[in-house]
């Protein structure tokens, strides 16, 4: 811990010397100021771009997130998301390092069969109410620890955890542009010790939409990737200007990859058994439904083998790679297609929309390829120029608790596999 006297004077001649000096002293080769002790408290800033899948990377080298790879730690064959491979369970994982049966975030689509309250992602009340979030989110360790988060979009964020917020946080509103979330994140920083937040999470949306609508191999699909990678430009722009740009951890994530659909791989589900047998909870890449009372046999005699290109389980004979049957609010049937495959509820509506299917989805088995998600970490306590085997997201939270200097919760993550990306 620094004195705040000491801190603040610093950082607003640090503020000075950026604003009249930075042309010269970068001329000079300043750079950071190892002799100097009165930096930063240590600080993560973790960014999600949703659905950028591992391999866009390299495919599509956007120029900042490329140069962090190459600079700090990142894994050139994906990071593992959680299953299933959909935007809440896994932005939930990452922050809580727990499995979906851990942390009873289990798909975008929910029904919870002992308060009889259904969530959706785009139901505000629901996403606002503590019942659904389990586990200790990051956010909530470091807040608990005395320490300050901010958060410019997480799923989590939104609703009070064991009682707590993000001390900064925003209700989720697509339309902010991501230039305005980048200059508020960087007004975060330039707050004054003690109000200013040691983790900081970030979320970006346009790469998932842009891919789900023209596919991950799309040219717009590509430039939505190249405007998230400007953005990063000017976060990284912006701690240049404050001379903090080698005190501050960068972790960029995704939460799933993306997988092309198409009009000649799609399935209907009541091809195979009666609808009126079943309540769907969630339909797609993974179809989860809760039969009617004494129906269940017969769906899952119905379902098994029934095509070639997806897989049926009850609840309680799922493999146990995919953690995914611990928690009551799982579904008791659960069907997962082969990749790149979709379900629709009803053949009458396949046969007069299938022609729309061009686009891409996620949702699939999470050790699919396609799925995999994006791992870049640069800062001072990542090494640099290392490369790491892919590796499951429910590692994140020991990281990022480590590098903060927070006792972790429990969770089910190991804090022994990121250890070798870390200084120290
Ligand atoms: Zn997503």
């Amino acid at each position: 811990m620094h004195l705040q006297i000491s801190l603040s004077g610093a950082l607003a001649l640090r503020a000075t010397a950026a604003l009249l000096l930075i042309g010269l002293l970068t001329a000079c080769g300043f750079g950071s100021d190892p002799g100097e002790d009165d930096g930063l408290d240590t600080t993560v800033i973790m960014i999600s771009i949703d659905g950028f899948g591992s391999e866009y990377l390299d495919r599509i080298k956007p120029p900042n997130i490329s140069r962090l790879a190459a600079e700090g730690v990142h894994a050139p064959g994906g990071m593992i998301p959680v299953f299933p491979s959909l935007t809440f369970p896994n932005h939930y994982s990452l922050a809580t390092g727990l499995y979906p049966e851990n942390n009873g975030i289990v798909s975008n689509t929910m029904f919870d069969p002992q308060t009889g309250k259904s969530f959706r992602i785009g139901n505000r009340e629901a996403v606002e109410d503590p019942i659904w979030w389990g586990g200790e989110p990051i956010w909530v360790t470091a807040e608990l620890q005395g320490q300050t988060a901010g958060a410019f979009f997480w799923v989590g964020t939104e609703a009070p955890v064991k009682g707590i917020q993000p001390t900064y946080w925003k209700r989720f509103d697509a339309s902010v542009p991501g230039k305005d979330r980048i200059d508020e994140v960087l007004r975060w920083l330039d707050l004054p010790d003690g109000e200013r937040p040691t983790l900081i999470n970030l979320y970006f949306g346009e790469v998932d939409h842009v891919g789900h609508e023209a596919g991950p191999f799309a040219q717009e699909t590509s430039e939505a990737v190249l405007q998230i990678d400007a953005y990063i430009g000017r976060l990284l722009d912006g701690l240049r200007a404050r001379s903090i740009e080698d005190e501050v951890n960068l972790i960029i994530v995704s939460d799933h990859g993306m997988s092309q659909l198409s009009a000649e791989r799609v399935i209907a589900l009541d091809d195979y058994i009666s609808l009126d047998d079943v309540n769907i909870i969630h339909t797609g890449p993974v179809t989860m439904l809760t039969p009617l009372e004494g129906k269940k046999e017969a769906v899952l005699v119905a379902l098994r083998g029934a095509h070639p290109n997806f897989r049926v389980f009850a609840r309680e004979e799922m493999p146990e790679r995919y953690h995914f049957r611990a928690h009551y609010r799982i579904p008791e049937v659960i069907v997962i297609l082969d990749d790149g495959w979709t379900m629709f509820r009803e053949r009458e509506r396949m046969e007069r929309y299938r022609s729309r299917v061009t686009g891409a989805t996620h949702g699939f088995d999470n050790f699919e390829l396609s799925m995999r998600a994006l791992f870049v970490a640069h800062g001072p306590a990542f090494k640099s120029g290392y490369e790491i085997e892919p590796f499951e997201n429910i590692h994140i939270y020991e990281l990022v608790a480590r590098i903060l200097g927070l006792e972790p919760a429990p969770n089910d993550g190991d804090p022994a596999v990121l250890r070798p990306i870390l200084k120290r």
